[in-house]
């Protein structure tokens, strides 16, 4: 049997875009649909950002006692900690179902209909949902289709999913810990995770193509974390391929002086990056425009087939759940009769290694890149009483303005907790302030923030403390 319903917006997806989408659209007053295949909230709340998180506050806490445990400067004396991975796991699962739970509230508050459900595209304006659990197809006409499917991970024909082999996913809700651990990887998942694992105890070997860790960031930025990679005792395979693996020698890699060797390992994290998610629901049908592997949208949001809309990492990067969020927005918005588009300043990008990066905004490099003459000063967390306190006082804050009028034009930081200045950074430069407004604002001491003020002061000439 088909049931059939008319709707003003059909969302396919849950996920960060999506959900946002259907929540303002539904306080708008449009008529709204979410089909959800998997779970409301997405990757991200489900299998990203925040368990990841959480594993990552949990291998923190778990290292700081061990730390105490070996003698604290602090004359904090405790008993050598043990770890119940169950525990974490379940402490995890129960942060993700109070979010997933409180979206699937909100979303019936805003009196979006929700069918959990694959979606599959017939036409622009016709899509059937097939129910998760078995019984009537639903066929929802809609006026307005909106693609927020998300992304998947990508996998390497040499060491395929499963079994040993770990996507993201796996690795975020292990059974038990693995004593030794490869990942493949130096990017946001393979850094934040490894570091994880390496916190929890377990030996981490991490094995990057290119010649740097996270090398999306330049090089100053990451170095810190490079130290602290090292400090920790995670090993480094830079600028190597990973040829396969095999269950008594572990993962067979080759460097770039072609040597081959094999690294032992009981599992393996894949972490090489994510593809938007565009197959296998009928969207080739529609004959979008694609860039690349993405869907291609312009300003508004807007695919090349009038009325159909599409947000977050299925239309590339940066895939960041809080870009979806904001695209989302400007969509239902749209559809509710405003004029918005989606051109933001800057989008803040966080990596929750430690020290945690931020970068807000264009680098130095980026700025002479593009042909502007720019001033860029730093301030280092050495000098910054809070960090003191914190015991954490590697990194720095840098600031980077136009040298003519003095505008904002970037933001880097990297340093335990800096993750909580992305929204200073992100706010300066869409309100276009110039270094004198954030060197002119009273900066509550003793902070982290301290540096941002630092940093300005010192792009202007006269830092007081360094
Ligand atoms: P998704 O969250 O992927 O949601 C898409 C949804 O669509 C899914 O629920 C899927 O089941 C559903 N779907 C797909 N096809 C269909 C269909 N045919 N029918 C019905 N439903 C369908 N980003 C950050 O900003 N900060 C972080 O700290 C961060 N950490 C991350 C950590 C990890 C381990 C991972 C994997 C990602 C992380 N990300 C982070 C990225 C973030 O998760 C994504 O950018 C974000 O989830 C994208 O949102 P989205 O709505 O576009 O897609
Ligand atoms: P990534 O693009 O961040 O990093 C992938 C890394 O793998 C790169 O350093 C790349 O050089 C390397 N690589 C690629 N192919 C390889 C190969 N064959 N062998 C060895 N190394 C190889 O991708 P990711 O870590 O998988 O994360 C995917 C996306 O998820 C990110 O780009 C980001 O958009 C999102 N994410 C964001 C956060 C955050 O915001 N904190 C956290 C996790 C994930």
């Amino acid at each position: 049997m088909t049931k059939e319903i008319t709707t003003k917006l059909l969302v396919i997806g849950g996920g960060p875009g999506g959900y946002v989408a259907a929540i303002r659209a539904g306080q708008l007053g449009v008529p709204t649909v979410l089909a959800e295949g998997a779970s409301l909230g997405g990757s991200c709340l489900n299998i990203g950002c925040i368990p990841s998180k959480a594993l990552i506050h949990a291998a923190h806490a778990f290292e700081a006692a061990r730390q105490q445990a070996g003698g604290s400067p602090l004359g904090i004396r405790v008993q050598s900690p043990t770890l119940d991975i169950a525990q974490t796991v379940r402490w995890k699962d129960g942060i993700v179902a109070r979010l997933t739970g409180g979206v699937g509230a909100l979303l019936r508050k805003a009196g979006v209909q929700v069918h959990k459900g694959w979606a599959h595209i017939e036409d622009g304006k016709t899509v059937t949902v097939q129910p998760a659990g078995g019984g009537d197809t639903l066929r929802v006409r809609c006026e307005h289709l909106l693609l927020a499917t998300g992304s998947e991970p990508v996998e390497l024909p040499t060491v395929p999913f499963g079994g040993p082999i770990w996507s993201s996913t796996d690795a975020l809700s292990p059974d038990v810990l693995p004593r030794r651990l490869v990942v493949v990887g130096a990017g946001y998942i393979g850094l934040e995770l490894g570091i994880a694992y390496r916190k929890l105890g377990v030996e981490v070997t991490v094995v990057e193509a290119a010649q740097r860790v996270l090398p999306s960031y330049d090089e100053e930025l990451t170095q810190p974390v490079l130290d602290a990679l090292k400090k920790s005792g995670v090993v480094l395979h830079l600028g190597c391929s990973v040829l396969g693996w095999d269950e008594g020698q572990g993962v067979h890699v080759r460097n770039a002086r072609a040597d081959e060797f094999a690294l032992p390992a009981e599992r393996v994290l894949v972490a090489v990056g994510r593809r938007p998610r565009t197959a296998g629901f009928g969207l080739e049908s529609l004959q979008l425009d694609m860039a690349g592997r993405h869907v291609a949208v312009d300003a508004h949001c807007r695919t090349s087939m009038r009325g159909v809309w599409a947000i977050g990492d299925v239309t590339g990067e940066p895939m960041l759940a809080h870009r979806a969020m904001a695209q989302g927005e400007v969509v239902a918005e749209q559809i509710a009769g405003q004029n918005r588009r989606f051109e933001p300043v800057a989008i803040p990008a966080v990596c929750f290694t430690d020290p945690e990066v931020v970068v807000v905004g264009k680098t130095p490099g980026e700025a002479r890149a593009g042909g502007i003459d720019c001033i860029d000063a730093a301030f280092p967390f050495a000098a910054n009483g809070r960090a003191m306190t914190l015991e954490s006082t590697t990194g720095f804050v840098r600031v980077v303005a136009r040298r003519d009028n003095h505008l904002v034009l970037g933001w880097q930081a990297v340093g335990q907790g800096v993750a909580e200045l992305a929204a200073a950074f992100t706010q300066s430069l869409e309100m276009g302030a110039r270094l004198e407004d954030i060197a002119g604002t009273i900066h509550a001491h003793p902070t982290l923030g301290e540096a941002v003020q630092e940093a300005a002061l010192r792009g202007l000439g006269h830092a007081i403390h360094i």
